[in-house]
């Protein structure tokens, strides 16, 4: 008998070939125009002029396609994996309106990176100003802001913690969603058009900061969010508990094979779907994810919880682990069931694995390293025209101001961009 559980790393959309991708491109309808944009185009947060790039792969010019994409999103072979698109382009495409099946944008934008790469490192070299900038992170959003900075002209140094670019993306990704290292060939596109990169560079003290801020003209905060936060109950300490961010690295490892019968997931956002999805791909039997609310009020996109019910994972809803159990290792969660039946009983479920996917920490340490800062919450405050912070030498964009997709890192790096490319000319 064949199995019906997925591979860890079985795409959950295989790549097109030649035929497929202009077959595809053919059922698009080409609207829009250049005043009023087609819809997949306005709903495309990094504004990819949609419509042209899918005709240039309808007409065979596979080169001018990807150029068309790589003009707005310098990350595009990465969003075409990774960006939820049935919410975005796809969501918006007019066929949905006459009951068809929309563009599949995602798969054609994947084609057309995928045929692109090799030419990708090509770019046209501007004169350099002698401003210069840093940028902090280099995650989606570094990235991002540090290629249209170079594309303005300004010298651009990327300091980064770690020893390789990517952010979250190298990371955290589901494996499934992202087989592929799309962001490798992207990072090299950024090395070759002169974006510099400085790894092992844990930026977190005053002194830090203040040698930045006599270097450069100004400094652009990618750093996105810190480590996951801590489950806040009794037994978190037992072996057997995982932060999401650290399980889904150890099964984009590819080589672990978890003896575990079940797994608890906690939370209600996209990690807590992926980190399910995950559990199922492991083949752990019994996958449930546990949530305090109703359904309606899930934060995670309606499709991937769908999508997540038809691969098996069970859904506790108004459900909370109030501990979890075991001597050294987890054995089970104690729950609660909320809302009517809130003096309910609490009731025990095995369970050799816990995940909390319930969010990540801010990066408080910029607090002290850097005068300043305002935040709401978790998110760094700043002025959503210009991305500039209540220091006017520091912009930011990325998951450190609330994003939550690569492709919002993307759109939030390029207003940052524009906003430090007029701040440096006005100061200047
Ligand atoms: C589990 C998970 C799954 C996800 N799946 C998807 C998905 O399928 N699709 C999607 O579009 N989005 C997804 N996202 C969201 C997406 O990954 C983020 O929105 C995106 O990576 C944010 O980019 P960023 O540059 O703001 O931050 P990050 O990707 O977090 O990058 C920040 C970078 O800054 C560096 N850094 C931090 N502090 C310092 C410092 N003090 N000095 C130097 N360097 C520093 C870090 O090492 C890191 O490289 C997912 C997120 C998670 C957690």
């Amino acid at each position: 008998m064949t199995s019906t559980i997925p591979k860890l790393d079985g795409e959950i959309k295989p790549p097109f070939n030649e035929e497929q991708a202009r077959y595809e491109a053919e059922r698009c309808l080409t609207c829009g125009t250049k005043e009023v944009p087609a819809p997949c185009q306005v709903a495309c947060p990094a504004g990819i002029d949609v419509p042209g790039f899918i005709s240039a792969i309808g007409a065979g010019q596979w080169n001018t396609a990807r150029d068309i994409i790589f003009a707005e999103n310098p990350l595009g072979g990465t969003c075409a994996l990774v960006c939820p698109a049935p919410v975005l382009c796809e969501g918006a495409c007019v066929l949905n309106h006459i009951e068809l099946r929309p563009v599949e944008v995602a798969c054609l934008q994947r084609f057309a990176s995928d045929h692109g790469f090799a030419n990708l490192a090509n770019p046209v070299r501007h004169e350099r100003s002698k401003s210069k900038i840093a940028v902090v992170g280099a995650g989606p959003s570094g990235l991002a802001c540090a290629s249209d900075l170079v594309d303005r002209g300004y010298q651009v140094t990327i300091y980064e913690a770690e020893t390789e670019a990517g952010g979250l993306v190298r990371t955290a990704i589901a494996p499934y969603r992202q087989p592929t290292r799309a962001i490798g060939p992207e990072i090299q596109a950024l090395m070759t058009k002169g974006v510099q990169f400085e790894f092992n560079q844990a930026l977190t003290t005053r002194e830090d900061f203040q040698q930045l801020e006599a270097q450069y003209s100004a400094i652009f905060l990618g750093v996105g969010l810190g480590a996951d936060m801590a489950l806040d109950v009794p037994g978190h300490q037992l072996a057997g508990v995982w932060g999401a961010l650290p399980f889904i690295e150890r099964a984009r490892s590819g080589n672990w094979t978890p003896s575990a019968r079940s797994l608890v997931v906690i939370g209600a956002g996209n990690t807590a779907i992926d980190v399910a999805r995950i559990g199922i791909r492991l083949r752990i039997p019994d996958v449930a994810v546990f949530y305090r609310r109703i359904p309606q009020r899930m934060k995670a996109y309606d499709y991937e919880v769908q999508e997540a019910i038809l691969e098996g994972v069970h859904f506790q809803w108004q459900a909370i682990v109030v501990e979890v159990l075991g001597s050294w290792r987890v054995q089970g969660v104690r729950c609660r069931q909320m809302g009517p039946v809130e003096d309910s009983m609490p009731f025990v479920l095995n369970a050799d694995l816990v995940v909390s996917a319930i969010g990540q920490e801010r990066r408080a340490e910029l607090d002290t390293a850097i005068q300043g800062l305002t935040w709401d919450g978790h998110q760094l405050v700043v002025d959503p025209e210009t991305g500039q912070t209540a220091n006017p030498q520091y912009f930011a964009a990325g998951d450190a101001i609330g994003g939550t997709t690569v492709v919002e890192a993307v759109r939030g790096a390029k207003i940052a961009a524009r906003g430090i490319s007029q701040w440096v000319r006005r100061s200047a």
